[in-house]
């Protein structure tokens, strides 16, 4: 099998296992407990948070593990959004991109729903990005929170982040952006990018599904999604998942470490593969910006065909990658994110996506575009 779906999920590294390993067995402890075991784990924890907040450029108390990019994105977006409203009821609009996760996009309106805010969604262009100015056009003296991803998990298309972020900073209003398929890819400085809430994923990067967190900053008021023991500050109650920290945090060590050689490498296969697969397919699509994109993903639209049947060829030809997001697979209809970058709904429905991790070889690569020409062709002579 080749697998071209590392944005659905990774397989956990064995470092991180190694790490995680003693605190699931032998330091099993509670870290409120005042034994030991429990200083030991409470230990650990910290030493998480403070690896954490030095890849973060933060300091540890703006770190709080959540268990995923899920639940992160929910803390961000109700907890700042419900907390700028208490303070100022007149703060009642929240601002997401047209082609947010819906982790985000779900919490926007939930809290359009039931604590009577707006939502006022930005546009992208054709490829994708949000500008500084389509952001501008829709800020406003009541917005409480501005959503916008880093990159994102369809189309692989980067937003500028610091300059959305200067926008939205130079009116007073807290920025937050969901780095779940940046990280490990992308610069995760949050004083380089002036955010104020940044969420991230384990599970993307080789830690275990269920380990994530939210990134805020010093002074933005957050109103806690889980009440309870008061752990994290306050901000999650539940006792911490210490081996779920230590796992993602080394994950995050080792992704960062290798990322400005790695992303070279895996751009530079990434663009050969898209060459072969748009010299290979006749018709086919590149979808999302062409530069500014993860090194990880190759995304494509094969007109003729439906995305879901040249999956299922492709999965015949042992190369397993998806049709867009993992939330979405199954699902007929049209990627919202893509109707959202202007493509029609018939052409949206043919997006398959090819997602790598480091691991990815040239070889690989190879065998799949010829694969991906073949399950085209294949899927077009049965009429799609
Ligand atoms: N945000 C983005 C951009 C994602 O791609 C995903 C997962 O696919 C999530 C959030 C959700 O993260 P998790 O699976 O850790 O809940």
């Amino acid at each position: 099998m080749i697998f071209l779906d590392a944005a659905a999920t990774t397989p956990l590294r064995r470092e991180v296992l190694d790490a995680m390993w003693p605190y699931l067995t032998g330091d099993f402890g509670n870290p409120s407990s005042h034994h030991t075991l429990g200083e030991s784990a409470a230990h650990a924890l910290a030493g998480a948070r403070a690896t954490a907040a030095a890849l973060l450029a933060c300091r540890p108390g703006e770190v709080t593990f959540t268990s995923g990019g899920t639940e992160a994105d929910n803390l961000a977006v109700k907890g700042i959004a419900l907390a700028r409203q208490a303070a100022d009821p007149a703060l009642n609009r929240v601002v997401i991109s047209a082609v947010e996760h819906p982790a985000v996009e779900e919490s926007a309106r939930y809290l359009e729903r039931f604590h009577g805010f707006s939502v006022d969604v930005v546009p992208v262009d054709g490829r994708g990005q949000v500008t500084p100015e389509a952001l501008l056009a829709v800020l406003q003296p009541e917005t409480a929170l501005v959503s916008i991803m880093y990159a994102n998990n369809e189309v692989g298309t980067v937003q500028p982040v610091a300059e959305l972020a200067a926008a939205a900073r130079h009116l007073g209003i807290p920025f937050h952006t969901d780095a779940v398929q940046a990280a490990g890819w992308l610069p995760l400085d949050t004083k380089a990018l002036g955010v104020d809430a940044m969420s991230i994923s384990g599970h993307k990067l080789g830690a275990p599904k269920g380990s994530g967190l939210l990134f805020v900053r010093g002074r933005t008021r957050i109103e806690p999604l889980l009440h309870g023991g008061g752990q994290e500050r306050g901000r999650r109650s539940g006792t911490e998942n210490v081996a779920a920290a230590v796992g993602l945090v080394t994950a995050l060590t080792l992704a960062q470490a290798r990322q400005v050689e790695e992303r070279r490498r895996v751009a530079a296969l990434r663009d050969t593969f898209i060459n072969e697969v748009l010299t290979g397919v006749p018709g086919a699509v590149l979808t999302g910006h062409p530069v500014h994109r993860l090194p990880s993903v190759a995304s494509f639209c094969f007109p003729g065909t439906s995305g879901e049947s040249v999956l299922l060829e492709l999965e015949r030809q042992e190369v397993l990658c998806s049709s867009g997001s993992a939330c979405a697979a199954g699902s007929d209809a049209p990627s919202p994110v893509l109707t959202a970058m202007g493509f029609k709904a018939e052409v949206a429905q043919t997006a398959v996506r090819f997602s790598f991790d480091s691991a990815v070889t040239a070889e690989d690569l190879g065998t799949a575009a010829r694969a991906v020409s073949q399950a085209v062709a294949t899927v077009r002579a049965l009429g799609g």
